[in-house]
């Protein structure tokens, strides 16, 4: 079972933020900022591309809703929102979620850059839309 299969059980302990019969929300144990809150379906889905949409969209519903409870709450200038999806973007544990990030100051500790690539645009549009 994996590790948040196991907090979702009751059998690791966690902050719950939120919970319904569909949806957990619990503090990050990193706490990367103060209130780094990580929002997940309690059916167990390695990634968000494998959830129904349907499912998906309420997931991101409820992550809209306590994204704003913990930016006005506890008075962050905003947030990033999160979705590291395969090893490759950084996910660790490979059951999906939603990280909220409220961000209080641009000097906070999580730094996310955009670098540039110049790429062709129009090749890259072709590719994405073939089929
Ligand atoms: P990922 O890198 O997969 O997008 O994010 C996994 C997150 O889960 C990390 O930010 C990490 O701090 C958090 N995490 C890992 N294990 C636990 C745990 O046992 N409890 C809680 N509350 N968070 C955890
Ligand atoms: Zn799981």
């Amino acid at each position: 079972m994996c590790i948040f299969c196991s907090i979702i059980e009751g059998n690791i302990p966690s902050k719950k933020v939120y919970e319904d019969d569909e949806i957990l929300a619990i503090l990050d144990i990193s706490q990367t900022t103060k209130g780094h809150t990580l929002v997940m379906p309690k059916k167990h889905y390695e990634n968000f591309l494998e959830m129904p949409a349907e499912e998906f969209g309420r997931l991101m519903e409820k992550t809209k809703d306590i994204a704003a409870r913990v930016v006005n709450n506890l008075h962050a200038n905003g947030c990033n929102i999160l979705i590291n999806t395969n090893e490759v973007a950084g996910q660790t544990v490979m059951h999906t979620h939603v990280h909220i990030i409220p961000r209080y100051d641009e000097n906070d500790s999580i730094s996310i850059q955009f670098n540039e690539n110049k790429l062709d645009l129009d090749e890259v549009l072709k590719q994405i839309n073939q089929d």
